[in-house]
């Protein structure tokens, strides 16, 4: 009976942001499936505007997986420093390079269980890899938005970001996977904040379980 009552909210939920975000995708910018899967790992922790600022400088000399198999630690640490983690983000990229080069041939793979053995890469990145550079859906990539926006609505009870996209996955048609994805993203960006949720201006207000007690 549950399930009933959460495939009609998500119904809803999808109509209204639908609605609000028609044209929603991703906001990184990115010239190949490999620098989208870079992009992607550098906007860990940070803001898709900051990294289109760093890609933009950082592509400009290094683009291929070679460029950044062979790039200096220290190099490409100063390169994506104002993303935050830069340590890790640099050693991960990297290692990620270099497997796509040692294991696929210099092309990033196009099934996710390939993709999740490349260093620094998990379910979230490796799905919006397979969407937007390839246009493949296979799962539903969930961040922090995603996670904070699907338990308030009710859309889930769970905070592990692979349970909460089996939940989605369940009370949303396959078609809509990759939307819900990006518009609960945007909607939790630009009204669901998730110290101060506008419920007043939401309109999911009338659907949302949580709506002035988040
Ligand atoms: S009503 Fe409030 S808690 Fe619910 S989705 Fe909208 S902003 Fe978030």
């Amino acid at each position: 009976m549950q399930k009933v009552v959460e495939k009609e909210r998500m119904r809803l939920v999808l109509r209204e942001l639908k609605k609000l975000y028609p044209d929603s995708g991703t906001a990184l910018r990115f010239a190949s499936v490999f620098q989208l899967a870079v992009a992607v790992m550098l906007s860990a922790q940070c803001t898709d505007a900051r990294v289109n600022i760093v890609t933009k400088e950082l592509f400009k000399s290094l683009k291929t997986p070679k460029d950044f198999a062979l790039a200096p630690l220290k190099d490409l640490e100063k390169l994506i420093y104002s993303t935050g983690y830069y340590h890790a983000k640099a050693k991960n990229i990297r290692a990620m390079a270099r497997a796509v080069i040692e294991w696929h041939g210099g092309v990033v793979p196009d099934r996710m269980g390939d993709l999740v053995k490349l260093p620094g890469i998990g379910r979230k990145t490796a799905n919006i890899i397979l969407n937007e550079g390839y246009g493949i859906v296979e799962g539903i990539a969930v961040d922090t938005h995603v996670t904070r926006l699907s338990n308030r609505l009710g859309l889930t009870a769970h905070h592990d970001p692979v349970k909460i996209e089996q939940d989605l996955m369940t009370l949303a048609p396959r078609k809509d996977w990759w939307f819900l994805s990006n518009a609960l993203i945007w909607h939790g960006r630009k009204v669901c904040h998730s110290r101060k949720p506008d419920c007043v201006g939401c309109a999911l207000n009338k659907k949302c379980p949580s709506a002035f007690r988040a």
